[in-house]
C-alpha cells in the first residue's frame, strides 16, 4: 500500500503543528519545511504527491516558490495547494495565478481538512486506500 507523501511549507510553528497532526490522522507521510528554498529542495529530493504551501513566508514567498515549482519540468506535475490566510484579501486569486491547484483557508477547518486534501490526490491515494 502506497502512503501519499505530503510536503508542508509553513513558517508558523502552530500552523505546522496543526497541519502535522491532521495529516498524521490521515496516515499521510509528512515532510516539513519552514521556508521556500528548503521546501523546493526537499521537493526535488523526495518528489511528494502534494505540496501544501503557505503564502506568507520569510524571504521567498509561497507564490514565488509555486511559480518556480510550476516552471520546473520535474516538479510541475505535483499539485500545490496554497495555505491562504483569511485576513489576506486576494490571496486565493494570487495563488491560482501563480499556479496553485487550489487552496485551504487559514484558520484551518479541522473537520474538512483531510477531505479537501484527499480531493486533490488521486483516487487511489491517502485515506481511500484504507478502505
Ligand atoms: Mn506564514
Amino acid at each position: 500500500m502506497k502512503t501519499s507523501k505530503i510536503l508542508v511549507v509553513e513558517d508558523n510553528e502552530l500552523n505546522m503543528k496543526l497541519v502535522r497532526s491532521l495529516l498524521l490522522l490521515g496516515k499521510f507521510e509528512i515532510l516539513e519545511a519552514m521556508d521556500a528554498e528548503t521546501g523546493i529542495n526537499l521537493a526535488r529530493e523526495t518528489m511528494p504527491d502534494l505540496i501544501l504551501m503557505d503564502i506568507q513566508l520569510p524571504g521567498m514567498d509561497g507564490l514565488e516558490a509555486t511559480r518556480i515549482i510550476k516552471q520546473d519540468p520535474v516538479l510541475n506535475g505535483i499539485p500545490v495547494i496554497a495555505l491562504t490566510s483569511y485576513a489576506m484579501q486576494g490571496d486565493e486569486e494570487k495563488a491560482k495565478f501563480a499556479g496553485c491547484t487550489g487552496y485551504v483557508a487559514k484558520p484551518i477547518d479541522t473537520r474538512s481538512f483531510l477531505e479537501i486534501i484527499d480531493g486533490y490526490l488521486g483516487p487511489r491515494s491517502g485515506l481511500e486506500e484504507q478502505s
